[in-house]
């Protein structure tokens, strides 16, 4: 079969491989329908995630069709169609039974497919842990519908939750790139009173306004003062920090209230400054990511009632033998891209 494979520093090839067998009896193999490009995928190529392992198939986002379970795998059957959690995990040790399965500590928990074990940008992938990690699709919902479920749009409704908003607040997110926008859709799911979105692109600012008119878009420089004069607090009651860039944790804290909650979702590529004598008093709570991803179940419910719609982040489609020119132009952010879908075979 085909696998999208991670050769060394700076360099992903497509590969012939043999189609993955079943090692566990809690594995499952899944054929891949759709899959994604993730910007954490560009990570792993760019070296800033060390436990990546050369020779390995990437690709974490996806859904597909059971094709063969293991005697223990109870929850999905061959012909299901489901989607792939991001995260394998056990579903028994102390962090799962606290929901805290990105810290699984099974030896294949949290992030290892498409990391430390082969991944869906491929045919077929064995998905270990499957009566957790895969999780059936509704037949109303579309595999287009479904395709972010397991990771950018579990990172958001995770987000949203754990940001503890409320109707009478205001919430700022800082960046409207894919994860961004899936925090956005989660954070409207709550009815706060005023949502400020912060982006530096010209172009992802008006995807905003033109799919939730609601939303008020400020750019990095305005957004401060914006932020400032248009809550009733003197900040944000939430701030949700999902840009990653060099002064976007910065410009977090410093939009937040007293007493507010600031979650950051963002991977930084660089160690950040925490100034507690400049924040001293302010009583802030951070919360930090790495998405707990056990919400997929509820997420396809709210997809299956028409409350979540991801469609209109998918830009482009390629089919799997094209996946190094979808890499190119998801990398190099061409033609208006959001996101990409690529589509098995
Ligand atoms: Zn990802
Ligand atoms: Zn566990």
């Amino acid at each position: 079969m085909l696998a999208y494979t991670y050769i060394e520093h700076g360099k992903f090839s497509l590969l012939e491989k043999p189609v993955p067998q079943l090692k566990d009896p809690k594995d499952a193999l899944v054929r891949v329908t759709l899959g994604s490009i993730c910007t954490s995928d560009l990570h792993i190529k760019h070296g800033s995630v060390p436990r990546a392992v050369p020779g390995i198939t990437v690709g974490h986002e996806m859904v597909g069709v059971v094709e063969q379970v293991g005697a223990d795998v109870h929850n999905v059957k061959p012909g299901d169609r489901v989607t792939v959690n991001v995260e394998t995990f056990c579903g028994e040790c102390f962090f799962c039974r606290h929901g805290y399965v990105n810290n699984c500590e099974d030896p294949d928990g949290g992030w290892a497919l498409g990391c430390r074990i082969d991944g869906g940008q491929a045919e077929y992938v064995r998905v270990p842990h499957a009566d957790q990690g895969l999780n059936r699709i509704p037949d109303e919902v579309t595999d287009e519908q479904a395709l972010f479920v397991g990771d950018i749009l579990a990172t958001g409704f995770w987000a949203a939750r754990i940001s503890e908003i409320k109707e009478d607040d205001t919430v700022l997110i800082i960046g409207a790139g894919p994860t961004g926008i899936c925090t956005l859709l989660c954070t409207l799911l709550k009815h706060p009173e005023h949502i400020i979105v912060c982006e530096q692109s010209e172009a992802r600012a008006r995807f905003v306004r033109e799919h939730y008119p609601d939303v008020t878009v400020v750019g990095p420089e305005a957004c401060k003062e914006y932020v400032l004069q248009h809550s009733r607090h003197g900040g944000a009651d939430v701030v949700i920090e999902v840009a990653g860039a060099a002064d976007t944790f910065q410009l977090a804290w410093e939009c937040a209230r007293p007493n507010a909650i600031v979650t950051v979702v963002a991977l930084y590529d660089q160690p950040q400054i925490l100034p507690l004598p400049d924040m001293y008093g302010k009583n802030l709570t951070f919360k930090t990511g790495g998405v707990d991803g056990c919400d997929c179940a509820e997420i396809l419910q709210l997809i299956a009632e028409g409350k979540i719609d991801t469609t209109p982040l998918i830009t482009h489609r390629f089919p799997l033998a094209d996946i190094e020119e979808a890499y190119r132009i998801f990398e190099n952010r061409l033609d208006g891209v959001i996101k990409v879908a690529i589509m098995g075979v």
